[in-house]
C-alpha cells in the first residue's frame, strides 16, 4: 500500500487527488510554484514542497523539480491530474527509473497514443473504426490535394502531435487546401515541434462522444460508458454530461465493448477515455487520452465509483473493485467548466475573489479550488472550478444544474458563469438537440 503520493498538479484536481488520498488513509504531497504559496492544494495536502518560481516551465512542468520534491519527502507514487506532465512519456520514464511509481498508463502506451497517426493505426488494427483519411502521413501538398479529391471535401488536416484544439485547419474545398496544409504544418511545428500532418473526412455535424475506458494493467478492461462533450468553443469542452442524449443502450453496450476489448488487448493500466465523432449512427474515433480527463465526474457520477481511488488501486498492483457486470448507470449527470474569463471574447481574467459561495444540496458536487480572499494568479489555465449535478433524469439533472448556478457566487473577478444561466434558457439545450458546431453558432448570433 502507498503511504504517500505526490499530486505533480495545481488547482481543483490536486484537490480532486488529494480527497481521494485522505479517503483512503493515503498521506499526500502537493507541489506548488511560489505564485501558488497560498492555493487550497497547498492548505489541504498533509505536506507540501515548493518547486519554482510561476513559470509552469520552471515548476509544473519541470521534471528535476518534481523528482527532488519526491525524493525529499519519500513519496512513493506520482499522480499527475491532467495537462502539465499527464501525457509525457519522458516523465513516466525517468519516475519509474527513479523507484517511483506513476499513477497512469505506461510511458509506452502514452508514446503510441500521444501520436495522433500511431494512434489511429493501432486503434485501427485492434478493431476500433476510424475516420476515413490518409493512411499516416502526408508529406507534400500534391499528396494532400491527391488525398482530399480521393476522400472527398470537406477534409480537416491535423497535426500528428497536436492536442489541446491546436494544429488542426479545414478546407472546405479544394481551392482551401493550400493554405490549410500550410496552417495546420506551421501551427504543429510552432506548438509540438513537429510540423507532420495527416487528412481527414471533416464530418459535418457530429457530436463528440467518447468512452471512458478502465484497465488492469494485466489484461482486464471495462468501459463506464460514454460522455456527450459535444458543446464546445474552439474545440475546448465546456458542458459534458452522461449518458449521451443520443445514444441507445445497445450502441453504448456495442461501442463500449470494442473500446474495452481494444484496450484490455494492449494491457492498458488505469484510466483511458477513447474519443469519437459520432455522426448517423457512426463512431469514428479521433483520439485516446491517456489520463483522467477533466470531465471525468459525470462518470464517476452516473456509476457511483471514484476513479481516482481506482487509478492509485491499480497503480499498487491490486485488481479494480468493479467488473463490467457491477456498472449499472444510474440516472443522468452534467458538469459545466467555470473559467475566469471575460465574456464575450474568453478573455483571461485573473484577479482577486472577492467572495465565493458553492452550492449544496442533493446531487449537487462543486470541484473548485477557489476561496475567499483567493488570488488567482495569472499564469495558469482559466478553469476555476467546476460545477457537475445529478439527477434521476436529464430534466431533472437540467433543472438542478439550474438551481445550483443560482446559488454560485464568484465575485472579484468575470467568469463564464452567465453563459451557462443563458444555455439553460434554449430549447435546444434542454432537448439535447446539439452537434460540435452548435455553441459556435449560438456564440456568434447572441454574443458575435
Ligand atoms: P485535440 O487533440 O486538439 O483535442 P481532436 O482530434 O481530439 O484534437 O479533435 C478536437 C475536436 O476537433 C473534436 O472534438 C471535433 O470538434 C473537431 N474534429 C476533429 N476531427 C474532426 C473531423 N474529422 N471532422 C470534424 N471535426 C473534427
Amino acid at each position: 500500500m502507498f503511504e504517500k503520493i505526490l499530486i505533480a498538479n495545481r488547482g481543483e484536481i490536486a484537490l480532486r487527488v488529494i480527497r481521494a488520498c485522505q479517503e483512503m488513509g493515503i498521506h499526500s504531497v502537493a507541489v506548488h510554484s511560489t505564485a501558488d504559496a497560498d492555493a487550497m492544494h497547498v492548505r489541504m495536502a498533509d505536506e507540501a514542497v515548493c518547486i519554482g518560481p510561476p513559470s509552469s516551465m520552471q515548476s509544473y512542468l519541470s521534471i528535476p523539480a518534481i523528482i527532488a520534491a519526491c525524493e525529499i519527502t519519500g513519496a512513493q507514487a506520482i499522480h499527475p491530474g491532467y495537462g502539465f506532465l499527464s501525457e509525457n512519456a519522458n516523465f513516466v520514464q525517468i519516475v519509474e527509473d527513479h523507484g517511483v511509481t506513476f499513477i497512469g498508463p505506461t510511458a509506452e502506451h502514452i508514446r503510441v497514443m500521444g501520436d495522433k497517426i500511431t494512434a489511429k493505426d493501432t486503434m485501427k488494427a485492434l478493431g476500433v473504426p476510424c475516420v476515413p483519411g490518409s493512411d499516416g502521413g502526408v508529406a507534400t501538398l500534391e499528396d494532400a490535394q491527391r488525398i482530399g479529391a480521393e476522400i472527398g471535401y470537406p477534409v480537416i488536416i491535423k497535426a500528428t502531435a497536436g492536442g489541446g484544439g491546436r494544429g488542426m485547419k479545414v478546407a472546405q474545398t479544394a481551392a482551401d487546401m493550400e493554405s490549410a496544409f500550410m496552417t495546420a504544418r506551421a501551427e504543429g511545428k510552432a506548438a509540438f515541434g513537429n510540423d507532420e500532418v495527416y487528412i481527414e473526412k471533416y464530418l459535418t455535424t457530429p457530436r463528440h462522444i467518447e468512452i471512458q475506458v478502465f484497465g488492469d494493467g494485466k489484461g482486464k478492461a471495462v468501459h463506464l460508458g460514454e460522455r456527450d462533450c459535444s458543446l464546445q468553443r474552439r474545440h475546448q469542452k465546456v458542458f459534458e454530461e452522461a449518458p449521451g442524449p443520443s445514444i441507445s443502450p445497445e450502441e453504448r453496450a456495442r461501442i463500449g465493448k470494442v473500446c474495452a476489448d481494444a484496450v484490455a488487448k494492449i494491457n492498458y493500466i488505469g484510466a483511458g477515455t477513447i474519443e469519437f465523432l459520432y455522426e448517423n449512427g457512426e463512431f469514428y474515433f479521433i483520439e485516446m487520452n491517456t489520463r483522467l480527463q477533466v470531465e471525468h465526474p459525470v462518470t464517476e457520477s452516473i456509476f457511483g465509483v471514484d476513479l481516482v481511488r481506482e487509478q492509485i488501486r491499480v497503480a499498487e498492483g491490486l485488481p479494480m473493485s468493479f467488473s463490467q457486470d457491477d456498472l449499472e448507470i444510474n440516472g443522468h449527470s452534467i458538469e459545466v467548466r467555470i473559467n475566469a474569463e471575460k465574456l464575450p471574447n474568453f478573455s483571461p481574467c485573473p484577479g482577486k475573489i472577492t467572495a465565493f459561495h458553492a452550492p449544496g444540496g442533493l446531487g449537487v458536487r462543486m470541484d473548485s479550488a477557489l476561496y475567499d480572499g483567493y488570488s488567482i494568479p495569472p499564469y495558469y489555465d482559466s478553469l476555476i472550478g467546476k460545477l457537475i449535478v445529478h439527477g434521476r433524469n436529464r430534466a431533472e439533472a437540467l433543472s438542478r444544474l439550474n438551481r445550483a448556478l443560482g446559488e454560485l457566487i464568484v465575485d472579484g473577478v468575470d467568469t463564464t458563469l452567465p453563459l451557462f444561466h443563458a444555455l439553460l434558457q434554449e430549447e435546444d439545450i434542454h432537448s439535447g438537440n446539439y452537434n460540435i458546431h452548435w455553441l459556435e453558432h449560438w456564440l456568434e448570433t447572441n454574443m458575435g
